[in-house]
């Protein structure tokens, strides 16, 4: 424990000299100056002393006490240099789980526990009630079906001629550049090269198979080299190394038609009982719902989204399990279907966009990484690969098992009361 008066600078990593009032007061002094910058902290002190001073300068510029947002136990030396720049501390967020749920996938097989990193009462109650109708019915079909993280370079051309001739000269030189992206990676394997033209603009999608890793860093660098060679062989101008017809972070049919990340189905086949047992209402009921929620609600609003809430099982799973959470935007374009069978139904989430690694980014944070152990998915898969697609099997279960239980309550009116009950303390 250090002595700051309950400003408890990380446990258990000893890295920092800790308090050292005379330097900290002259460093202070400097930050107030503007002799030394905030994010030069580091360059002076160790990760810990840096993070804790740099706090204080924020607590006494605000007035605003963090006697919280200091208490942590992850190791700040590789996140300061990987994860987070100008740290202060970190957020606590609950993380709860749900399940077990069964889970019949390519990579995925077995009964899983779901970690679940939220603040939304109600959410585990729902995906747990999920979990156990899924469970119940034998568990959960899932299969990756595509796989593939894109970054598309933009060029300005002189003409729409120049700008056809680009894209004649990408087809003519795929292994040229193929061979160029796969020098700057031991992993990634460029699978696909998609040009698009609007006037003067080229754009020139590059599809990868990243492996265990998210792979946008893995991309973005591989994508730097195709761009140099495409620049160099056609005259044309590189504006901007992603183009956003990638698309990267904003909600786009691009994604949703060709897919990015790995494009994960999920289904599960209820019978007339167990709906009856576990979601208290009837297969017809649940078919109405999400026939004018899901598709006449989502068709009316122009949402790119036909489903219930997929967005929010991605979201605590990628920000339990070290993934990128802006990426919870394409959790929400999942399509969630339910078909009326002579047993009962069959419900299905297809995702076809689901950028997830279990390697680089945020994975090897160790409250992170603890929740993908969880899951047995830590780092690389044997044979490379295999872990990812196993996350990315898993997230797809739980988001079918939050689609389950909120169609439902839907269907028996019990949504509000649960909310009632479980949101509201
Ligand atoms: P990364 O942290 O850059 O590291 C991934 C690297 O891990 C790979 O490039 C690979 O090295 C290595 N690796 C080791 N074992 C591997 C395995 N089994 N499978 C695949 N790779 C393995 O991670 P990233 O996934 O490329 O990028 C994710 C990060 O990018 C996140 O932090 C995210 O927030 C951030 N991001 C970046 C951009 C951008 O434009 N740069 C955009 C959005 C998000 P080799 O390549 O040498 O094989």
């Amino acid at each position: 424990m250090t002595d700051d008066g309950g400003h408890q600078s990380g446990t258990g990593n000893g890295t920092g000299s800790g308090h050292n009032n005379k330097r900290d007061d002259i460093i202070q002094a400097r930050l107030k100056s503007g002799e030394l910058k905030l994010y030069e902290l580091e360059k002076e002190l160790a990760p810990i002393d840096a993070i804790r001073v740099r706090r204080e300068y924020i607590e006494q510029e605000t007035g605003s006490q963090m006697e919280n947002i200091g208490i942590f136990s992850i190791d700040v030396e590789r996140v300061v240099k990987r994860n987070c720049e100008n740290m202060i501390g970190t957020i606590q967020v609950p993380l709860g789980v749900a399940g077990p749920i069964a889970i019949k996938g390519g990579y995925a097989q077995g009964d899983f526990w779901l970690p679940l990193a939220t603040t939304e009462g109600a959410l585990l109650a729902s995906v747990n009630r999920g979990c156990s109708a899924i469970t119940r019915a034998g568990g959960a079909e899932v299969r990756v079906l595509h796989d593939g993280m894109t970054r598309a370079p933009l060029f300005a051309t002189e003409s729409v001629v120049h700008a056809a001739e680009v894209c004649d000269w990408v087809a003519a030189h795929r292994e040229e550049l193929r061979a160029a992206a796969e020098a700057t990676t031991s992993h990634g394997k460029l699978t696909d090269i998609v040009t698009f033209v609007a006037g003067t603009s080229v754009f020139v999608r590059l599809e990868f198979d990243t492996k265990d890793a998210m792979g946008m860093n893995m991309v973005t660098i591989a994508s730097a080299k195709v761009a140099d060679l495409v620049a160099e062989g056609t005259g044309a101008r590189l504006i901007a190394l992603s183009g956003n017809m990638c698309t990267d972070k904003k909600p786009a049919a691009i994604n949703a038609i060709m897919g990015r990340g790995r494009s994960t189905v999920a289904g599960v086949a209820l019978s007339h009982e167990l709906i009856a047992q576990v979601l208290k209402t009837d297969a017809k009921t649940i078919h109405e719902v999400n026939y004018r929620k899901n598709f006449v609600g989502s068709a009316r609003a122009g949402a790119m989204g036909f489903n219930a809430h997929a967005a929010n099982v991605v979201a605590a799973m990628f920000i339990a399990c070290g993934q990128d959470a802006a990426h919870a935007i394409d959790g929400s374009t999942c399509i969630t279907t339910v078909d009326l069978t002579d047993t009962g139904i069959y419900v299905a989430v297809t995702l076809p966009s689901l950028p997830v690694g279990t390697v680089g980014g945020g994975t090897s944070v160790e409250t992170q990484q603890e929740c993908l152990r969880i899951l047995g998915v830590a780092g690389s898969g044997d044979p490379p690969g295999t872990h990812a697609r196993k996350l990315a099997e898993i997230i797809a279960a739980g988001v079918l098992a939050g689609e389950l239980s909120l169609l439902g309550a839907l269907a028996s009116q019990h949504l509000a009361r649960a909310h009632q009950k479980l949101g509201r303390g």
